[in-house]
């Protein structure tokens, strides 16, 4: 069987290049006769491999010696948790901004350590918008502010990395490296790998070295302490060694293709090209309010969930799979990460064209 387009929301496409290079070093990489996937997580072959990925991400994120990049497990849900864990003390002020799903389970997650506040909430538009930060209302005094920086259900992102008096926190799994926000904004950010970067099973946490002092919160696992991890260079205890070397390989892959700011041109014009069908057809319905809007994930609906499913079945018999909304939104949804190309997407959006015609 061909590939097929995979508009997943995650895991996701990855890169062809990095799947090819993968299968070529898989059973003996570089000639050190082993694969990487037997490496000792000690040696100073893994070594290179791991602090070449730091620098690399760091080096594509224009970020200095002031960050650092740790390499954990526990996928992005995890990072609900290690935040407030790390970042604040218990009963401490936080703010989060509750713009989807994952944003309101991170608050939740919060709530159990401190006093944490939704900011923002747009639970009641069904999430279909983010609201405007309201900065007069920020108490200078809390831990930070946490945002979701793309909602992945949704289809909604921030444009521009808001201006806050407070740390700002982002959850950037779905648009980490496919949009280009200035890093050094973010006290801290994370990623699940499984979207942009990876194989599921990594999680990247970019922190600002000022926010890495010792935890003193005594009952806090040592597993789940930034500056644990940040002291033993993520080698604390076995890290997903393959996962690392994947996400490397990504990191190689966005250097070639000029960098985040290119890729994110490639993107809006990827999402442009769904969002002017959504906008040109009423037969089609976006849900995501226009300046609100991702470029990476694009959802929508049709009139009917029977047309809905006949749109994904239909897809799908031309190769282009993953398309049916998250479960707790329904509808459509194309996930267009760096690794879809513009070509793809506009068979897509060609498919979008005829099933117009064929079914209004
Ligand atoms: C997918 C996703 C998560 C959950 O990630 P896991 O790695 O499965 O824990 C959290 N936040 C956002 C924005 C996501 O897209």
């Amino acid at each position: 069987m061909e590939r097929v387009i995979n508009f997943a929301a995650g895991p996701a496409a990855m890169p062809l290049p990095v799947l090819q290079e993968i299968e070529k070093d898989l059973v003996n990489y570089k000639g050190t006769g082993l694969s990487v996937m037997e490496m000792s997580h000690r040696s100073k072959m893994y070594e290179a491999i791991i602090n070449e990925a730091r620098e690399d991400l760091k080096n594509i994120l224009n970020l200095n010696d002031g960050y650092d990049i740790l390499f954990l497990q526990g996928g992005a849900s995890l990072q609900f948790a290690m935040v407030p864990l790390n970042l604040a003390n218990e009963g401490d002020l936080a703010y989060y901004a509750v713009t989807g799903n994952f944003a309101n389970k991170a608050w939740e997650e919060a709530k159990k350590w401190l006093n944490a506040i939704d900011l923002t909430n747009s639970m009641e538009d069904k999430f279909n918008y983010i609201p405007e930060i309201p900065v007069d209302k920020i108490d200078s005094s809390a831990r930070y502010l946490h945002i979701t920086a793309n909602n992945t259900i949704f289809g909604t992102m921030y444009d521009k990395v808001p201006e806050v008096p407070v740390p700002l926190v982002a959850d950037v799994s779905s648009n980490i490296l496919g949009k280009n926000y200035d890093y050094r904004k973010f006290a801290l950010a994370y990623a699940g790998a499984q979207k942009n970067l990876g194989p599921a099973g990594l999680t990247i946490v970019i922190i600002d070295k000022r926010y890495l002092k010792e935890n003193e919160n005594k009952y806090v696992p040592t597993m789940l302490r930034y500056d644990i991890h940040s002291k033993n260079n993520s080698l604390y205890n076995t890290p997903p060694t393959f996962g690392i070397y994947v996400a490397g390989l990504t990191f190689k892959w966005v250097k070639s293709m000029g960098g985040v700011a290119e890729l994110e041109k490639r993107n809006i014009e990827k999402a442009n090209m769904l969002y002017d069908i959504l906008d040109h057809s009423d037969f089609y319905i976006p849900f995501a309010k226009k300046e609100s809007r991702s470029i990476m994930n694009v959802t929508f609906n049709l009139k009917t969930e029977e047309l809905e499913a006949k749109f994904v079945e239909e897809a799908k018999a031309k190769g282009m799979i993953n398309l049916k909304g998250h479960r707790v939104l329904g509808g459509i949804r194309a996930s267009i990460y760096n690794a879809i190309s513009i070509d793809e997407v506009q068979k897509l959006a060609e498919f979008m064209e005829i099933f117009e015609k064929n079914y209004r």
